[in-house]
């Protein structure tokens, strides 16, 4: 049998096996229609029924309560940057102020694209530590009134997660990019205004956006916002005020069906927590491998780290390459290595990079 291939992308990224199995057999036909979904209607009754499961298991699995809308949009985690100041910005006073933790790659091109529509107040940054941690919130300068406060809770480059939910005031709700962790852990949404993530990591194909506002928030959009880019009018007309990506929700969908055959979010974040565990421990062994990111700080998904002799990258990555290993090479923003372990890497596939960490480090 051939060598099975583990794919350690950061996104698009792995999908569950029995998703693309599933998704193969009903591709030219699904459920009888004599359809592919790609070829049906929005408004028919069979992709209704698709778009509804997939509303209510991804409820279910994030726990999501009633006063909070789930919203499938298009334009991924940069097209947010924009949306959600224009959706947001017009709860204050103009020009309104929004507060931004600067924490790698993601949050600064966040806070850069909102500079276009409001004041942006730097309230933290771990930039002079080269974004290996997250600033400790004691040391935050939150705005009293500001529109909201935009952080960025797993930095997909840097390989920096958040582990607690920051304290806000009175009415400053809390925006977060969850674009590379969610459905990986347990989170409150109930201490979060809006949510957003691509789908491309943890949830299905690219071109689907993922957003999740709660309802008070719907009312406070700039007037030049784009009405397709307007949660509230994309919430009226269940998210299909313009053609939604039908595709990617129906793999979406069975995502989250193949998730709650796992047992759900909780039993995915132990399981996460064990290869995260397994992998760092391999990087910690000795000094041949080096993550940088502070240990509290480590994200569970994204595994940036360097080889002491950077001019073995090349030979590391071939080798990686001949196992099965692939696309293990680090952003090109900070070069080395990096190894996206999300929901559908098997712990299978964080054993098979351990061995061949170990056996490159010559252990
Ligand atoms: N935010 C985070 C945390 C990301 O990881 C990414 C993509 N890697 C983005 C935003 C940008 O997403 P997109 O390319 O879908 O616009």
């Amino acid at each position: 049998t051939a060598t099975p291939i583990f794919n350690f992308s950061a996104g698009p990224a792995v999908l569950p096996r029995e998703v693309l199995q599933q998704a193969a057999s009903e591709m030219l036909d699904w459920h009888g229609s004599g359809m592919s979904v790609m070829e049906m209607s929005h408004r028919g009754p069979e992709f209704i029924s698709i778009y509804k499961q997939a509303v209510a298991d991804l409820r279910e699995l994030l726990n999501v309560p009633p006063n909070y809308k789930i919203l499938f949009q298009q334009g991924g985690g940069l097209g947010q940057n924009a949306i959600v100041p224009l959706n947001l910005a017009g709860r204050r006073a103009q020009p309104a102020t929004i507060d931004f933790v600067h924490t790698g790659s993601w949050s600064g091109k966040s806070l850069k694209e909102a500079a276009r529509y409001a004041n942006v107040n730097v309230a933290a940054s771990s930039k002079d530590q080269a974004f290996t941690a997250v600033p400790p919130q004691a040391s935050w300068k939150l705005t009293q009134d500001a529109a909201y406060l935009h952080i960025c809770t797993n930095e997909t480059i840097d390989g920096v997660e958040y582990n607690f939910v920051p304290e806000v005031p009175a009415d400053v709700p809390i925006v977060a990019d969850m674009s590379s962790h969610i459905l990986s852990r347990v989170i409150d949404v109930s201490k979060y205004g809006v949510i957003f993530a691509g789908a491309q990591k943890n949830i299905g194909p690219a071109g689907l956006t993922l957003v999740i506002v709660r309802e008070d928030l719907l009312e406070h959009a700039l007037p030049i916002c784009p009405s397709a880019f307007h949660w509230k009018t994309v919430a009226e007309h269940e998210s299909m005020y313009n053609t939604p990506p039908t595709y990617a929700i129906y793999i979406a969908g069975l995502v989250f069906d193949w998730l709650k055959r796992q047992g759900g979010v909780a039993a995915m974040e132990q399981r996460n927590i064990e290869k995260a565990r397994l992998l760092y421990a391999a990087l910690d062994a000795d000094d041949f491998y080096q993550n940088r990111v502070a240990k509290e700080n480590r994200s569970r998904m994204n595994v940036p780290f360097y080889l002491r002799d950077e001019a073995l990258n090349e030979q590391f990555l071939a080798g990686a390459k001949a196992r099965g290993l692939l696309q293990l090479k680090g952003h090109k923003s900070v070069g080395g290595m990096r190894a996206s372990i999300y929901n559908a890497m098997p712990i299978e596939g964080v054993q098979a990079l351990v061995d061949y960490l170990n056996e490159f480090a010559g252990r």
